[in-house]
């Protein structure tokens, strides 16, 4: 066998889905060639990357397959399943790193978690958004919107200033049947996404300018009614 026999029948390789004579045969070149070994070997890898999209990605992956890119770059034309499969590990390797909205994810549930903590949750205390509001004034850089939620079941209950990625924010604590909901608010710009976190619900949106995210033990369907009483209060102040 040839390497330009040998290489589109890799994939059917390292799948599984070669005869046995042919899987003999490939083997025996393999054994001897070293490109279109390190070619089964980004195979394999892309394979154990795709089903394990959830974990970290094999030591040194991103490294040997940069490397490889390079020393291709330079060299002779690569014969294109290589070159193919060294995109497609590196591309798996890029979408293993966390999405930046999950460790933002992590950050607001961990203050979530310590908000309930005692004498934690809020700074004042007040069911009055005309109260809760202009206590943020000279703590906060900007004046977080607090909108008035008790007619759709979301009692406020105060707020304290927290902190996310290293900035100071509003922390507006409703509450709706004894259940926390913690929302973290600051200016900005965010996709709505939904996620769940060690056992609490997480929603983030904005609206008017500002970013909030949602945090609490209640299920994604309060807080999607939580953002769209929020969304609507602020249409209409
Ligand atoms: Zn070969």
């Amino acid at each position: 066998v040839s390497c330009d026999e040998a290489r589109p029948l890799l994939s059917a390789y390292v799948d599984g889905e070669l005869d046995l004579l042919r899987s003999l045969d490939l083997e025996k070149h393999l054994a001897t060639c070293a490109s279109c070994s390190e070619a089964r070997d980004a195979l394999l890898a892309l394979g154990r990357s795709l089903k394990g999209l959830r974990e970290a990605p094999p030591e040194g992956l991103e490294e040997r397959v940069r490397r490889r890119l390079r020393r291709e770059g330079g060299g002779r034309p690569s014969p294109l399943p290589w070159g193919w499969a060294a995109a497609a590990v590196f591309a798996v390797a890029l979408l293993y790193r966390p999405a930046p909205d999950e460790g933002l994810s992590r950050e607001v549930v961990s203050g979530h978690i310590r908000s309930l903590l005692p004498n934690r949750l809020v700074d004042v205390v007040s069911s009055d958004r005309h109260t809760v509001k202009p206590y943020f004034h000279g703590l906060l850089d900007f004046a977080p919107p607090v909108p008035d939620l008790e007619a759709s079941g979301f009692s406020l209950v105060g707020g304290r200033v927290d902190v996310v990625e290293g900035r100071r924010v509003a922390a507006l604590v409703y509450k709706k049947r004894q259940h926390v909901v913690n929302v973290f608010v600051w200016p900005g710009r965010s996709s709505a996404r939904a996620l769940q976190d060690g056992g609490y619900s997480v929603l983030s949106f904005e609206s008017g300018g500002f970013v909030f995210w949602a945090v609490s033990d209640l299920d994604q369907g309060d807080l999607r009614s939580f953002e769209r009483n929020v969304v609507s209060a602020l249409a209409s102040p």
